[in-house]
């Protein structure tokens, strides 16, 4: 080919990217950045507007608490604002310690690990775990970094109905004998529709199938509880985010010492990665000595989330999380825009998020939320229920 007609790589490139961005707008599907500041809990300050954010996984407000706030500014005057290089360098710093070994005790397992987010967690636990011969059964709705990890991992993957304890066992029977070991996955509280996963259920089955049960608690934890020890029994492995109720930046695994020091050796994500900063591992330890010692501020958001459902007589919430169901991607839009109108920021969710034909409003709801605020955001959503 002349030079000439050679396709110019930097057009092509471009041109590929426009296209792909043009069939998103088309499909109402395009996501854009916002500059979004929140300066104090529950605010969300867009275009010169403060707005009420129904949107934060900031359950207890914890990103923004004073103890929380100093400890990372202690940290970072003891330690720096990096920890520069990977843990099993010379990244681990001594706050890790403090934090895993509070995690395994408020998880009641004896051991912990904590990567540098919760995706990463899974996408470093799993195929730590099981490989090609093994075989990997998760909830459908399970969120996407597990579903990461998973097609890491090389092992045969399938996946049962939602909550559905008879769809998994059906899943169990037919596959599981061909397979060496296996993995359950599923989330504690689903990310975006807030209902909880039948633990007790899956916990039988996992015995009955000899499958190793790991639960993902992002929206769990500091919600349902601040840990609960007697779960060990039940979910040898305990996954999680520090980045929601925690109100920090982090993931964790909390199982015995042997898997835990498995992981520590096995795990990509873990080994080839910087550890995270002195801050926000000393943010997190503090946020989780809050959390163990005031149950009162924990059983709030899920007070405030039934306030939300039971004004709009939605079926009672299960976690903080609530989803109205709208549709099609530009009904869940509109009524986003109408309430942002109205003072509130509450995102739209769209597919790939959530499954086709399901976008929707994804309400969170924290410990801080005035009741006045709740009463008026129902108001607000109202008129869109009565047409869904
Ligand atoms: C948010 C979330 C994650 C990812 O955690 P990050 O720490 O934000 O990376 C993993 N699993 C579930 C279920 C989540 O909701």
């Amino acid at each position: 080919m002349d030079a000439a007609e050679r396709p110019d790589p930097a057009r092509t490139l471009e041109s590929m990217a426009r296209e792909a961005l043009a069939a998103l707008e088309r499909k109402s599907l395009r996501r854009h950045l916002t500059d979004t500041g929140r300066t104090r809990p529950n605010a969300a300050e867009r275009g010169g507007r403060e707005l009420i954010s129904f949107s934060c996984n900031d359950y207890l407000n914890l990103s923004h608490h004073p103890e929380v706030c100093r400890a990372a500014i202690r940290a970072i005057e003891t330690y720096g604002a990096g920890a520069g290089a990977s843990r099993l360098v010379t990244g681990n710093h001594p706050l890790y310690r403090a934090l895993e070994t509070r995690l395994a005790r408020m998880k009641g397992t004896e051991a912990a690990i904590v990567f540098g987010s919760g995706y990463l967690a899974n996408t470093g636990i799993i195929p730590a775990l099981v490989g090609k011969d093994d075989l990997i059964v998760m909830d459908e709705l399970a969120h996407a970094c597990m579903h990461a990890g998973a097609r890491l991992s090389h092992a045969k993957v399938t996946v049962f109905r939602h909550n559905d304890i008879d769809a998994c066992r059906d899943v169990l029977a037919a596959r599981r004998a061909r397979y060496g070991h296996c993995l359950l996955l599923t989330e504690r509280v689903f990310s975006m529709d807030g209902d909880v996963a039948p633990a007790a259920g899956l916990a039988e089955l996992a015995r009955e199938f000899d499958a190793w049960l790991m639960t993902d608690d992002a929206h769990g934890f500091g919600v349902l509880d601040a840990g609960d020890p007697s779960h060990a029994k039940d979910v040898p492995l305990q996954m999680g985010t520090l980045s929601k109720a925690v109100g920090a930046y982090g993931g964790y695994l909390c199982a015995a010492e042997p898997v835990i020091e498995l992981i520590r050796n096995r795990a990509r994500s873990f080994i080839y990665t910087t550890g995270l900063p002195p801050s926000v591992v000393a943010s997190a330890d503090a946020a989780l000595a809050i959390m163990e010692q005031d149950p009162d501020l924990i059983a709030r958001p899920l007070a405030k989330a039934r306030l939300f459902t039971s004004l709009l007589n939605l079926p009672s919430a299960q976690s903080s999380i609530v989803p109205v169901i709208l549709g099609e991607e530009e009904r869940a839009l509109a009524a986003s825009d109408a309430l942002r109108e109205q003072g509130f920021l509450v995102i739209a969710i769209r597919p790939p998020t959530v499954p086709e034909g399901t976008a929707r409003l994804r309400f969170t709801f924290t410990a801080g939320h005035e009741d006045v605020d709740i009463r008026r955001l129902a108001d607000g959503v109202r008129p869109f229920i009565h047409r869904a």
